[in-house]
């Protein structure tokens, strides 16, 4: 486990890098030239962050990597997976050592989604929603008895799920019509959730349910829920890609919830969603991200073994020009989601970075990995090397989280506020 592999000298120098790190991005004045920090690269990482990226990789190559295939064929995660990011305290990144967490930065998480999705976007996409939805909400929101009752379990052993959206309600998410009734000291939930990532393994949900409909979206309110109060998995979606990640219909039929778990108090749950997903983006730009290396990777060097017209297909200029785009259409994603997070990290304004971020990766996801089968010829189009599952994969970065039109509706309004005389 990263966070134990952590000794205190290397806790001391990651937390003075971290520190030196948040002077250096910073909005702040200088007075004199020479206080000018030397600016690092925005790839630049702490020790522990590191530490993160190179446990996951391993992580990846060596327990995620050999259960790739046969998960996409039978659309199931394996058990050992969910059980293996527990155990690598990759399930509570940044929730803090009193609640088992590794307390580590926002950028460390979204190193995590990066690494894993090169591998695989579905594990990937589970330990994204678990960590920057379901534990953030929790960790921002949550009061300290919630908090204490409920990170321990997220970060060891229970998997969450981030219930929103609804079969009339998707990119208008606070249209959604199911609702909390009050009874007493519990909240009776009616209604239905839909495209729900992780249910069919999960026991914990955030679940958005309109407590007045009167009020309209004041009335949306954020519960917390486990599976054996009633939650019924109506449905198992059959999808293009991701498919070893669960994509479920949620019934709930007279769920009865204790008051005491609503997070945030009564009808703030549209600034909840607001709010976290917001910040889950750049966990989706991550994942896009590494998506598109991952099929970079395991494309390009193909070309420099498959030998037609007595030379490696990859010497020729006109594949070499496109990998050189293509190569530096990541760096530019990469560059996007790393400064979105750190300015997450750092407190800065960061929705319309954040924005840009998705929106970009998920083009580029989508560019590289289709490419990436072209490279490879009659081979990529085939199951065997896995570079066509990263192109299906890819289609969903356009479309969870806010799709790539929401994402773009975002920063026009940036720029009409910014640019409006
Ligand atoms: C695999 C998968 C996993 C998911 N996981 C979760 C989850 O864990 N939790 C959760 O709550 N939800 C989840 N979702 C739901 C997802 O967030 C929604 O599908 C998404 O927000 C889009 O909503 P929709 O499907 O209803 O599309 P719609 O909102 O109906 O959009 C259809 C089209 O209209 C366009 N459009 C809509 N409004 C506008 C506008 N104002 N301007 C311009 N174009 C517009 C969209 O861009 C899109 O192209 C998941 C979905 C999938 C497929």
């Amino acid at each position: 486990m990263f966070r134990n592999a952590l000794s205190r000298s290397s806790r001391a120098v990651a937390s003075r890098s971290s520190i030196n790190a948040a002077r250096t991005f910073s909005a702040t004045r200088y007075r004199r030239s020479e206080d000018v920090p030397k600016l690092a690269s925005l790839d630049v990482f702490t020790e522990e962050e590191e530490m993160i990226r190179e446990t996951v990789r391993r992580f990846a190559a060596e327990v995620v990597q050999p259960k790739v295939r046969e998960m996409d064929e039978k659309e199931q995660m394996d058990p050992s997976i969910i059980q293996g990011l527990f155990e690598q305290g990759l399930m509570g990144i940044e929730t803090s050592a009193e609640y088992g967490g590794s307390e580590s930065s926002f950028t460390a998480a979204i190193i995590a989604i990066e690494e894993l999705a090169k591998v695989d976007p579905s594990v990937s996409v589970m330990c994204d929603v678990h960590n920057t939805l379901v534990n953030t909400v929790l960790r921002t929101y949550g009061t300290e008895e919630q908090k204490a009752k409920w990170l321990p379990l997220l970060s060891s052993e229970k998997l969450g799920s981030f219930c929103l959206s609804e079969p009339a309600s998707g990119s208008d998410a606070f249209a959604l019509q199911t609702k909390a009734q009050k009874d007493g000291d519990d909240y009776i939930l009616n209604g239905t959730k839909m495209w729900i990532t992780n249910s069919y393994e999960a026991d914990i949900f955030l679940i958005f349910a309109n407590i007045d409909p009167s009020k309209g979206y004041k009335g949306i309110t954020c519960f917390i829920a486990t599976k054996d109060m009633g939650i019924e998995i109506a449905k198992k979606e059959q999808k293009l890609g991701i498919r070893a990640s669960s994509t479920c219909t949620l019934n709930f039929d007279g769920v009865r919830i204790p008051k005491a778990n609503i997070i945030g108090g009564e009808g703030k749950g549209y600034k909840i969603a607001i709010e976290i997903l917001n910040e889950g983006r750049i966990g989706i730009a991550a994942q896009m991200l590494g998506l598109a290396q991952g099929a970079f990777n395991l494309s390009v060097p193909y070309t420099y073994t498959r030998t037609q017209f007595g030379q490696p297909v990859g010497h020729f200029q006109g594949m070499g020009f496109q990998f050189a785009e293509a190569a530096t259409e990541i760096e530019a994603a990469r560059l996007l989601t790393y400064n979105a997070a750190r300015r997450k990290d750092n407190g800065l304004p960061f929705v319309k970075e954040a924005a840009m971020a998705k929106w970009y990766s998920s083009q580029v996801a989508q560019s590289v990995s289709g490419q990436a089968i072209e490279w490879m010829g009659g081979l990529g189009f085939t199951r065997e090397t896995g570079v066509e599952k990263f192109w299906r994969d890819s289609k969903i970065g356009a479309i969870y989280e806010g799709t790539s039109n929401i994402q773009l509706q975002t920063i026009a309004r940036f720029i009409q506020k910014e640019y409006t005389p």
